[in-house]
């Protein structure tokens, strides 16, 4: 059992975050695929621009947070 990296809460065998966190980068993920149809836009700016929102649940705050220290390693 592995820990979070975010939280520290257990994640799962094959993931680095915790249901949570993975939910919401799932969430993001997803959410960039439309985006990216949509509007001629990189990784690192989708992430700028939906950490500006109002409004952003806590999970998907602190997944991007986590995504930006390291690197977009998990992209
Ligand atoms: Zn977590």
């Amino acid at each position: 059992m592995s820990e979070c990296p975010i939280c520290s809460r257990p994640s799962h065998e094959n993931d680095s975050l915790c249901q949570y966190h993975q939910h919401a980068h799932k969430n993001l993920r997803e959410a960039y695929e439309v985006w990216i149809h949509a509007l001629d836009i990189d990784w690192t700016s989708y992430l700028d621009h939906v950490y500006a929102v109002d409004g952003l649940g806590s999970w998907v705050r602190e997944v991007i947070e986590h995504i930006k220290s390291e690197d977009g390693s998990l992209e």
